[in-house]
């Protein structure tokens, strides 16, 4: 049985229906003879189209790589968007920009989309780096297989995995009545402000869609699928105490000063918040008996012989499910709500990013992407473990759709000058996510 019926395309921009959400869809393909998982002519034609695309995809990588998009270069990621739009607008697709109302300025996102009556496709890749006009990175150069270039495998790599399953698709004719809408995100390295309403977007087309597809790259260490992606929350811990002589350290006069305080907090965060899938990191901090916390970095002020009166100290918490990450606040609170003699402690938490919590219909999706793998190559494609992967966009949409991340080549480097793509791995990506898009459309109608 199909997860899903048939409903109409998606619903365009200035039309107000309500789409039901699909959340946790089963994406179960038929069973017995007539399975859509046998090898078929189609998939022969779309694995062929997108073989001979090779070339193409290499001057496309080329083309990317070589347009500085760091997120602040605005006319940059501009340009890059203008690549996309030409490839696209080519395809049959119609493209317009939005610029989310937030505090910082941005090039904006890219949206393409096709309307049909097939199940509804959402695919995400972000067109921005971390490399700024004139910083670290060098130009693109291919040696022995391996493509090198800032942002070639985060994510101008996926951009071409991405680009190349569809023109493939397109070629062998898959792409008529076809409903596939593409987001190219324009400051994914350094979100604009206030995060929510930046990636609004993603959660409204999300809410229009059916299934989900993200292209950050495959990381060669931990290959396979993300389904779950840690959420991310920042935490700052102040303690106060009374100050004074040193030799009064530890009585009940004095009590026992920031210093030990901050120490026991941080030490029952080491002991007591171990489960898998969560960590408490500390950033930073400082104990003495003035803290300034500046931009430029702390500073502070004390002296060895006077009991310090202040402490600070900044980290993050990484949780898999919002439900750990109530739950982790809560017991860290407790913590610091105990108190050594004479001081006050207070800690604070500031949501960064949310989850992309595992569901059920982000891993069936991956299990339909496997079953594509295995009959293409006989390549198995598990899934990530979260805590080897940090955020992406895809946390936006995981809970309202099925979603899988990763689904860029194999590389690795991010954001270092070592950054590097295995071009071999570019058709094998490309035709796995074509096929898999061609069965998705299978089960629809
Ligand atoms: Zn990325």
């Amino acid at each position: 049985m199909l997860g899903l019926s048939c409903r109409p395309a998606v619903v365009d921009e200035g039309t107000d229906e309500t789409v039901e959400r699909v959340d946790q869809s089963p994406v179960t393909p038929p069973e017995g003879p007539e399975s859509i998982l046998h090898l078929s002519q189609q998939d022969q034609e779309i694995s062929l189209a997108v073989a001979l695309g090779e070339e193409w995809g290499q001057a496309l990588l080329k083309e990317l790589v070589e347009q500085n998009s760091g997120t602040l270069n605005i006319e940059g990621v501009t340009k890059v968007g203008a690549i996309l739009e030409r490839e696209l607008t080519s395809m049959g697709f119609e493209t317009h920009w939005e610029h989310p109302e937030v505090n910082e300025r941005r090039a904006g996102h890219l949206i393409a989309h096709r309307s049909g009556s097939s199940y509804r496709i959402l695919m995400v890749v972000h067109m921005d780096t971390v490399f700024e006009t004139g910083a670290d990175g060098s130009a693109f150069s291919i040696e022995d297989g391996i493509a090198r270039g800032p942002g070639v495998h985060d994510m101008k790599g996926g951009i071409v995995v991405a680009l190349s399953a569809l023109r493939a698709l397109h070629h062998a004719g898959e792409l008529e009545g076809s409903s596939i809408t593409f987001i190219a995100i324009g400051d994914e390295e350094s979100p604009a402000q206030p995060l929510e309403l930046d990636r609004k977007i993603l959660r409204d087309y999300a809410e229009q869609s059916d299934y989900a597809l993200v292209f950050e790259g495959r990381d060669d260490t931990h290959p396979g699928i993300v389904t779950g992606r840690r959420g991310i929350s920042s935490w700052e811990l102040f303690v106060t105490s009374g100050g004074g002589h040193s030799s009064r350290i530890l009585t009940s006069e004095l009590g026992a000063g920031s210093a030990y305080e901050s120490a026991r907090i941080i030490n029952m965060l080491r002991t007591e918040l171990v489960e898998p899938g969560l960590t408490v990191n500390i950033g930073y901090g400082a104990v003495g008996s003035q803290i300034s916390d500046q931009q430029s970095g702390i500073v502070v002020q004390g002296k060895l012989n006077r009991v310090p009166e202040q402490a600070l100290y900044k980290g993050d918490l990484r949780y898999t499910t919002f439900v750990q990450r109530d739950d982790a606040q809560k017991r860290m609170q407790a913590i610091v709500e105990v108190g050594l003699l004479g001081t006050v402690a207070d800690i604070r938490f500031m949501d960064l990013y949310p989850p992309m919590e595992a569901t059920p219909g982000n891993e069936n999706l991956r299990d339909l992407m496997e079953q594509v793998s295995l009959m293409l190559t006989e390549e198995a494609q598990p899934a990530v473990d979260p805590i080897y992967r940090g955020a992406s966009d895809a946390c936006f949409i995981s809970g309202t759709i099925p979603v899988i991340d990763g689904l860029g080549p194999s590389g690795g480097g991010d954001h270092s000058r070592e950054e590097y793509v295995d071009l071999s791995s570019i058709t094998p990506s490309a035709t796995r996510t074509a096929v898999l898009i061609s069965r998705i459309f299978a089960m629809g109608c």
